[in-house]
């Protein structure tokens, strides 16, 4: 059973969005309706508006709390405008078109891996299926918590050793590009929950190690992956900042590093964008 979180919805807490590069300078057309967070692609942005006002993103309706907020995300190669539209009970409709903001992304390569991670023989491929399908299926959960509105926490100190987005040559071969960032660290140290949520999963998978969920409402979600330790299980309900595991190396790694992952239901999007400060605190 998920446990709810209370709606921690203020107006002054919500002043504390990031505004991040894209976001700065820009002016709310209208008081009624305001969008905070990244307009790059990988952003996630935090949409407010009054309680009980109906909102549809390029024409489908999104999930509005009681405290009127609501979440978009902007694709990793999101280039078509994105059209907000709120109807309210007695006031002209409000619409607002988002242009996502384009990115330039790396190329990184990594040999060294073992190859078994790379090319994984046939055996393993029916439990990668299962824990792809665990995964997609525990992002579609639209739940009521609320711990998607404070702006995240770096997971854990460390140097930045993978960014998002860039494009991945794994032991010279060309894969899916890289989107989560990557945070090394030494063997052992601590991994803190991001935000407010509830861990969906906390086990050990073949390509992310020792890996957890943490569910943080409407869609929004982190992960984080590669841990020597886990201390929480599915069905806990974790407060920003509390310590979920130790950094490590096991799944598809080269070295002690936490994967971290941030989705708006199966889109995964550029967590150094949601964060309070842009780098992880050095260790
Ligand atoms: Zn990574």
């Amino acid at each position: 059973m998920i446990a709810r979180r209370a709606l921690l919805a203020t107006g002054a807490a919500f002043a504390l969005l990031p505004r991040a590069t894209a976001d700065v300078g820009r002016q709310d057309a209208d008081p009624r309706i305001s969008l905070r967070g990244s307009r790059e692609q990988g952003g996630l942005l935090i949409g407010k508006v009054a309680p009980n006002v109906a909102v549809e993103i390029d024409g489908q309706p999104v999930h509005v709390t009681s405290q009127g907020l609501f979440v978009l995300g902007l694709a990793w190669d999101a280039e078509k405008p994105i059209r907000v539209h709120a109807a309210f009970p007695d006031a002209p409709d409000y619409e607002e078109t988002v242009q996502p903001v384009k990115r330039q992304y790396d190329i990184q390569s990594i040999t060294g891996l073992p190859q078994e991670y790379v090319e994984p023989p046939p055996e393993i491929l029916e439990r990668m299926k299962r824990e792809r399908e665990t995964i997609w299926s525990v992002r579609q959960a639209d739940t009521e918590g609320a711990g998607f509105f404070e702006p995240l926490e770096w997971p854990c100190a460390g140097r930045l050793s993978g960014v998002y987005g860039s494009q991945r040559i794994l032991n010279g071969k060309p894969m899916a590009p890289h989107l989560a960032v990557d945070v090394a660290a030494p063997e052992g140290t601590p991994i803190h929950a991001a935000a407010d949520g509830v861990v969906m999963i906390a086990d050990d998978y073949y390509l992310e190690g020792g890996f957890t969920l943490i569910d943080h409402g409407h869609g929004v979600n982190t992960c984080y992956l590669h841990q020597s330790a886990r201390f929480v299980k599915a069905g806990d309900a974790v407060q920003q900042g509390d310590v979920i595991g130790h950094i490590g190396e096991t799944g598809r790694a080269t070295g002690p590093h936490c994967h971290w992952g941030l989705c708006w239901f199966q889109m995964k999007l550029d967590p150094s964008r949601a964060t309070k400060t842009p780098m992880p605190p050095s260790v």
